[in-house]
């Protein structure tokens, strides 16, 4: 249950009848949220906390950013669903733009983000059937240690997170398991099955664990050599997040396959996609694969539109150049109460000194600074503002963090004096 100590009645009500009448499937911080603008989130009583989290990164562009809402509005009284048994004026320019927005030729549009690694799946074994040969029902798919790839039977069946399985069995067959960043167990893990190596660049629920220089330009070679597909889930690391459209363009590396989803919707609709070259996407024939809402009119007019920020190149600057000031404060705070910082642009990892509590504690202690954060493990808080956050909001935060963790110094000093 959430703690609803120093909260108003009327928060007090509504999150009562939340947990009354919804699944306990989340630990939610005690705020009840009404509307946000930009970087800022608004409860109930008109209190305004700055918004470290962005829903997972679904919303890099901005709440209520004018552009996408402007492009869904334009929509909604056009049309909204058609399901694909016709063709939408909204689709054909959306998948265009995407494909080229990834240097691929073709899109398969989706709604969540498991649904896109569902699907990439999916065409990876197709594609190791038809196109490389693997014997069928054979297939393999490698996978990273402490991955996250969603909730989905298939998905948490190659998650080493026993929360997320424990009881969920049986579980799906064909995927092998490897420690994150070593490219010496992906060589020794890739035999003549192994149809794709499936991967997050940067690990984001994991704590924003980026790999080894040499690993992702490693992985890449690795299954150039093998006939192997490269599958980079960019769901959370990618589109503007870490400074560059892709975390994978940090490292020069391009995958046979990229897995997108979460800000590809604007933060307004769940729109995921599958995309890649014409050998692994044209494998898909009608009645193999698809979704009654995937690729509808508004969901391609809000895609459309967020693939239209991001050609600007607006979003990955601010996130570069903020980043680089949120990293060097972030960095400077190491031994005072942050034992390490991780990450890229906008996204950094920061694990929290346990003698200071856990890292929930300290998020707590943010949202009484008006910042709302979440923590991931025990010791670990991920920073993720939306990316038109100003500079000037930035610091707040981070000022914020700092005032939190001193704090929590004081407290645990005063507990062993
Ligand atoms: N892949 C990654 C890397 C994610 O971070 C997430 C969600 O956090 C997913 C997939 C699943 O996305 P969704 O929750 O939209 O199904």
């Amino acid at each position: 249950m959430t703690d609803r100590t120093g909260i108003s009645p009327a928060q007090q009500a509504a999150i009562a009848q939340a947990e009354t009448w919804g699944a306990h499937n989340y630990l939610p911080l005690p705020v009840v949220i009404e509307s946000g603008a930009g970087a800022w989130l608004t409860d109930m009583d008109g209190n305004r906390y700055l918004d470290f989290l962005s829903a997972y990164s679904a919303v890099n562009f901005g709440h209520a950013n004018p552009v996408l809402t402007k492009a869904v509005a334009d929509q909604l009284t056009k049309v909204t669903i058609t399901s694909r048994a016709v063709f939408s004026a909204s689709y054909g320019p959306f998948v265009q733009a995407l494909a080229e927005l990834c240097g691929k030729d073709m899109v398969l549009p989706m709604n969540t983000g498991v649904e896109a690694v569902e699907s990439g799946i999916k065409l990876a074994r197709k594609w190791g059937y038809e196109a490389k040969g693997v014997q069928e029902r054979h297939a393999t798919i490698i996978v990273m240690a402490n991955n996250f790839h969603g909730r989905t039977t298939t998905v948490i069946s190659f998650s080493n997170d026993e929360v997320a399985r424990h009881n969920f069995g049986p579980y799906t067959p064909g995927f092998r398991i490897v420690p994150f960043g070593d490219l010496a167990a992906v060589a020794d893990a890739i035999d003549h099955d192994t149809v794709a190596v499936l991967v997050e660049p940067i690990q984001g629920e994991a704590g924003v664990v980026v790999p080894p220089d040499g690993f992702l330009p490693g992985l890449r070679r690795l299954c150039t050599e093998h006939n192997v597909l490269m599958i980079a889930d960019e769901i959370q690391s990618g589109l503007g997040r870490t400074g560059r459209t892709f975390a994978c363009d940090h490292y020069g590396v391009v995958p046979d396959l990229y897995l997108l989803g979460k800000a590809l919707g604007g933060g307004i609709l769940p729109v995921s996609a599958v995309v890649g070259n014409r050998d692994i996407l044209g494998l898909l024939h009608p009645g193999q694969h698809g979704s009654t809402f995937g690729g509808n009119p508004l969901a391609a007019v809000v895609g459309l539109a967020a693939v239209e920020l991001l050609q600007t190149g607006e979003p990955q600057r601010r996130s570069a150049e903020l980043g680089e000031h949120l990293h060097r404060r972030l960095g400077a705070m190491i031994g005072n109460g942050v034992e390490a910082v991780r990450g890229k642009g906008l996204w950094a990892g920061v694990d929290i000194d346990p003698h200071l509590g856990t890292a929930r504690g300290i998020c707590y202690k943010l949202l009484r600074r008006d910042v709302i954060a979440k923590d991931t493990h025990a010791k670990t808080i991920r920073l993720a503002p939306p990316l038109v956050i100003t500079r000037a909001e930035l610091d707040q935060a981070i000022d914020a963090l700092a005032d939190a963790l001193a704090e929590a110094l004081a407290e645990a000093h005063a507990g062993t004096s």
